[in-house]
C-alpha cells in the first residue's frame, strides 16, 4: 500500500511537472525501468552540465511499455530506459522506438550490444554467471551453465524463477547456441537438481547459498557485489561460466528514443552523453555493472572479480527467442 501510494504521489508530481510554467525550458522526458536511485544522480549531473532538465517516470518494464503503447502519438516520453535486452527488443518490436543515427553511439557501443536498426543501445552491461559456496564447492568443479544439469549437483542447485526476464534471456541465448533439444534436456537437469523452490530474486538466492541451503546458483554479479559490500567475508564467490565454450551471458541496461518523441534531438544528446566516459563511470558504477564504453574505469568491487570472456552473440536474440525459451522452461517444469 505504501508503495502504491508512493507511486501515485510520484505520478502526480510527474504530471504536474508538465503543466507548471515554472519548469519551462529545455527538457527531456524519460520512462525508465531502472530505479530512481540509479538514474536520478545521473540526470542531476546532466542538468548541471547542460542546463537541460530531465523529467522521468520509473516503473516495471511490462506496464511502462504498455503505457507507451497505449499513449501512442500522445506520449510525453522522449526516451525509454530499460534493463534487459529482451525488454528493449519488445519495445522496438512493438514499433515504440525509432532508429537513431549517431556516430558517437556507433563508436562507443559494440555491435552485439545494440539493435541492428539502431532503435536501442546498451549503456551498461550485466554479467549473469555462477555463484558458489566457498565452503562446499571448489571452483575446479564448475565449468558451464549446461554442466549444472549433471547429477552431481542434485539437491545442490538454487535458481531464480523462470518468470524473470533475466533467466528468459539467458535461456534464449543458450537455446541459440545449443538448439531446442539440448536446451530442454539442460533445463530438466536443472529442475531435477534444485535444492529449494525457485527464488523471487537473486539476493535471496545468494543468501541461501551463504546459509547452506544450496551450493551453487546463477545470478547477476552486481547482486553479489551489494552483499559483498555489506559483508566482505560472505562465503560465496563468483565463477565465470563457459570460459572455454560460449562465454558468460552478458545482458544490458540500455535506452532508445521513442517513435513519438517530442524532443528527439534533445533525447539523442542525452543518449550520447550517457555513453560518454564521464557519465559511464557513474551510470555503471552506481550499480556495480560494467560500462559499455570500454574506455571507462571499472568500479573497484567489479574490478576485483577479474576479466572474463563474454558471449559474442547479438543480444537481440534474447528478445527474438524469448517466447521459445519460456515455452521450453515451461515444458521442463521450471517454475
Ligand atoms: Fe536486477
Amino acid at each position: 500500500m505504501v508503495r502504491f501510494l508512493a507511486r501515485w504521489i510520484a505520478l502526480l508530481g510527474f504530471m504536474a511537472s508538465f503543466s507548471s510554467p515554472l519548469l519551462a525550458g529545455p527538457e527531456v522526458v524519460v520512462y525508465s525501468t531502472r530505479g530512481e536511485s540509479l538514474i536520478k544522480p545521473i540526470f542531476d549531473l546532466y542538468t548541471e552540465q547542460t542546463g537541460v532538465k530531465v523529467v522521468y517516470l520509473t516503473g516495471e518494464a511490462g506496464p511502462l511499455i504498455a503505457r507507451l503503447q497505449s499513449e501512442g502519438a500522445r506520449t510525453p516520453a522522449d526516451m525509454l530506459i530499460t534493463v534487459d535486452a529482451g525488454n528493449l527488443w519488445q519495445a522496438a518490436d512493438k514499433g515504440l522506438l525509432r532508429p537513431v543515427k549517431s556516430r558517437v553511439l556507433e563508436a562507443v557501443v559494440p555491435d552485439q550490444y545494440q539493435d541492428e536498426d539502431n532503435r536501442w543501445f546498451g549503456l551498461s552491461l550485466r554479467a549473469r554467471t555462477m555463484v558458489y559456496s566457498t565452503e562446499r564447492v571448489k571452483p575446479a568443479e564448475l565449468s558451464t551453465y549446461e554442466a549444472l544439469a549433471e547429477p552431481r549437483w542434485k539437491g545442490r542447485l538454487c535458481l531464480r524463477t523462470s518468470k524473470k526476464v533475466y533467466n528468459q534471456s539467458l535461456v534464449a541465448m543458450l537455446l541459440e547456441h545449443n538448439g531446442a533439444d539440448k536446451t530442454e534436456q539442460m533445463l530438466k537437469g536443472w529442475v531435477a537438481n534444485l535444492a529449494a523452490p525457485v527464488f523471487a530474486n537473486d539476493t535471496a538466492l545468494i543468501e541461501a547459498i551463504a546459509a547452506g541451503q544450496c551450493d551453487v546458483g546463477i545470478v547477476n554479479t552486481y547482486y553479489l557485489g551489494r552483499l559483498q559490500q555489506q559483508n566482505p567475508t560472505l562465503p560465496v564467490a563468483l565463477f565465470w561460466a563457459n570460459q572455454s565454450t560460449t562465454g558468460v551471458h552478458v545482458n544490458l541496461s540500455g535506452a532508445g528514443i521513442t517513435t513519438h518523441a517530442k524532443s528527439p534531438k534533445a533525447a539523442q544528446a542525452l543518449l550520447e552523453w550517457l555513453a560518454k566516459r564521464s557519465a559511464q563511470e557513474a551510470f555503471a558504477g552506481i550499480n556495480m555493472e560494467y560500462p559499455v564504453n570500454s574506455a571507462t574505469r571499472w568500479d573497484p568491487v567489479v574490478k576485483a572479480w577479474g576479466e572474463f570472456k563474454a558471449d559474442k552473440l547479438n543480444l537481440s536474440i534474447a528478445g527474438q527467442r524469448q517466447q521459445e525459451a519460456i515455452m521450453l522452461m515451461d515444458r521442463a517444469g521450471y517454475p
